[in-house]
């Protein structure tokens, strides 16, 4: 270890007797010319906004680890049945200015496109009733390909270097040399970078941390997460009808069964022709009951649902899909000044952690946020 570290370099945590290098691109202390070196901790929203904005810092060398296969977290996208779905995010806001010039001017728009239909409301009763008229005001986007292209175009428009299917497993301070080594979960090295952006839900980023940064796990323990299963439906179109013209309805006092039941279909170019795809998000505390439950199971639980709720005759479905989020929404924020006085040490954290509210706008807008202190202290 200290061959490969350096004499001087001292450990905050012992490194494990045997570790390997994990990436081979992601460099060591030897490899780089000295420019700053950025490691970023997830290419969700807030990652992937931070690694944009970075993109034309001269001197500052950012690489991405990501543990999935793809980008852009839980504004996912897949595709089942020839259909396009969004199992997490379902649409995302342009309100905040530098989403709008992000969004609307500096990437590609061609595919993006703007949900029809308000969001109505409905009550524990599943009494159903017009929602928020400025709300309803406000547009509501998502791409033809899905939610997670903007993840694409963020990711194809920036110059680093993003490794895909590593799961970082810790970070750890070099005391003298003010650097932080990643090591995957497999303890294999994966760098030694001079700063590192936490950019993955806070109960995650918090396992990665060193013993001896409580100062940081404070700071994040306040931006705890529910849980929460996504199922998505396709019924025959003719059977099973949509009330009135919403895109979709969300429980606003949080005591249905269901927190919000969307008509898919009113994204453009995405569903099969002839069927009704429609997706239910359940409550919180419905979903962490059946948290360890079968799908295949609860789908009919679900579906027998639904047609109750809108008074179909049949609850029978072509085909369903189904996601099971850990941490879907915080539910609390972590204390930002704590984080914000952590930076002096090369430690950021992005995402909606830091926001206190599920929203892809404001975890990309925390991501650039980030960057730019980042390259303010380079
Ligand atoms: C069911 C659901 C519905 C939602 N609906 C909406 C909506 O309609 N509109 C809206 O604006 N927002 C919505 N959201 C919230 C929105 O998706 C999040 O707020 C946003 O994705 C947060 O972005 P982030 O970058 O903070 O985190 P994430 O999107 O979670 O990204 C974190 C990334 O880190 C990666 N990662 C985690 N651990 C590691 C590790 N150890 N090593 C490497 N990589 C790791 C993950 O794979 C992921 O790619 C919804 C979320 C869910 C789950």
């Amino acid at each position: 270890m200290a061959a490969l570290l350096g004499a001087s370099a001292v450990l905050f945590r012992a490194l494990p007797a045997r570790v390997e290098v994990c990436a081979p691109g992601a460099g060591g202390m030897n490899s780089a010319p000295r420019r700053k070196r950025v490691a970023i901790i997830g290419a969700g929203p807030a990652g992937l906004a931070a690694a944009w904005d970075l993109r034309y810092a001269a001197d500052i060398d950012v690489t991405v680890f990501e543990k999935s296969k793809g980008v852009f977290g839980r504004a996912a996208t897949r595709t089942r049945h020839g259909a396009r779905l969004d199992p997490g995010a379902n649409y995302f806001r342009t309100d905040l200015p530098d989403i709008a010039s992000m969004v609307l001017s500096q990437l590609p728009a061609d595919d993006l496109v703007e949900i029809a239909g308000d969001i109505d409301v409905f009550d524990r009763f599943g009494t159903i009733s017009a929602g928020d008229p400025s709300l309803n005001g406000e547009k509501k986007w998502t791409y033809r390909q899905g939610i997670n292209t903007l993840g694409k175009l963020l990711a194809a428009a920036t110059q680093c270097e993003i490794v895909f299917g590593t799961k970082v497993g810790g970070i750890q301070r070099i005391s003298r040399s003010r650097s932080w080594e990643v090591v995957d979960e497999g303890n294999r090295r994966c760098g030694v970078f001079d700063a590192i952006l936490l950019a993955l839900p806070a109960p995650q980023a918090m396992a990665l941390l060193p013993a001896d940064a409580s100062v940081c796990a404070g700071a994040l323990a306040p931006a705890t997460y529910q849980s929460q299963w996504s199922f998505t439906f396709a019924f025959d179109g003719t059977a099973s009808r949509w009330p009135g013209n919403a895109y979709a309805l969300i429980n606003e006092d949080r005591q249905h069964e269901f927190a919000w039941v969307s008509r898919e279909n009113a994204k453009p170019g995405r569903m099969p022709e002839g069927m009704l795809v429609v997706m239910a998000q359940m409550q919180p505390g419905w979903s962490l009951e059946r948290f360890h439950s079968d799908a295949g199971e609860l789908a009919r639980e679900v579906s027998n649902a639904l047609a109750e709720f809108f008074g179909w005759n049949s609850a029978a479905f072509h085909w369903f899909d189904s996601q099971r989020w850990k941490y879907s929404l915080p539910t609390g924020r972590a204390d930002t000044d704590q984080l914000r006085a952590m930076e002096a040490t090369g430690l950021y954290v992005a995402g909606d952690a830091v926001v206190g509210k599920g929203r892809v706008a404001q975890a990309l807008q925390s991501g650039l946020d980030v960057a730019r202190r980042i390259r303010d202290s380079a």
